[in-house]
């Protein structure tokens, strides 16, 4: 038997931050669904290959292998080998990673590599779609939202953090193209699962977010 909590929301609503937290505090293994399609993604940019080549990245998929690690209380992620942790944050990812999420093909593999990668365990799943596909029947369901210029935000920050250069105008547009894709995809758009509860973090810190992240979990497993 295993607990699934699934955070979902749109990219820099803080799910990454809060929901490495919310794990380590109440001992669940954090899964980062998103990291898996951009593996898939850096994969394609490493072969050269261009959104439009669908049957080339379908295929693509058979010679790749993915690999989910957790090495020193952080969790990595490899490609072919190699860790590509870093890699698959760079804008180059970003820019493509909606697009290719949204091949079928890609997704029916990334969600059955998800179902695996979660087996047995009990853990914290953030995504798109963790709680409308991947775990319906998920026993906690968060839907975290914030505005986009204050996602925006803490994505140039988390970049600087890193190392990764960036630039405000440039990620903002980046997020929006990212929500209208994600929103309008024919293939497991994001949107709020109807038993998730809503939680607005634009004017909450991440430590309120976790707190209260935090509460619903526990009052759910009360019930
Ligand atoms: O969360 P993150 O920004 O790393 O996700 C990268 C991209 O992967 C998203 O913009 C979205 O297009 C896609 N994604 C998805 N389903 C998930 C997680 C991420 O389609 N469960």
């Amino acid at each position: 038997m295993s607990f699934i909590v699934a955070i979902d929301g749109p990219a820099g609503s803080g799910k990454g931050t809060v929901t490495k937290l919310v794990g380590k505090r109440l001992g669940l293994i954090n899964i980062d669904t998103g990291a898996t399609y951009r593996c898939v993604t850096l994969a394609v940019i490493q072969k050269g290959y261009s959104i439009e080549e669908k049957e080339k990245i379908a295929q693509l998929l058979d010679e790749i292998s993915i690999e989910f690690k957790r090495e020193n209380d952080e969790e990595k992620f490899y490609l072919n080998g190699e860790d590509v942790s870093k890699k698959i944050r760079t804008l180059e990812v970003n820019k493509l990673v909606s697009q290719v999420s949204h091949i079928p093909e890609v997704r029916a593999k990334m969600t059955d590599f998800q179902r695996k990668m979660a087996e047995g365990k009990n853990v914290i799943m953030e995504g798109r779609d963790i709680g409308t596909n991947v775990f319906p029947n998920a026993d906690v369901k968060i839907y975290l939202d914030a505005k986009p210029e204050e996602r925006a935000r803490r994505r140039v920050k988390q970049n600087e953090e890193k190392g990764i250069e960036c630039n405000f105008e440039e990620v903002l547009e980046n997020i929006k193209f990212r929500d209208y894709n994600d929103k309008t995809s024919d293939v497991a758009p994001l949107k709020q699962a109807e038993d998730a509860v809503y939680v607005d973090s634009s004017e909450l810190s991440i430590e309120e977010v976790v707190e209260k992240i935090i509460e619903i979990i526990n009052k759910k497993k009360k019930e």
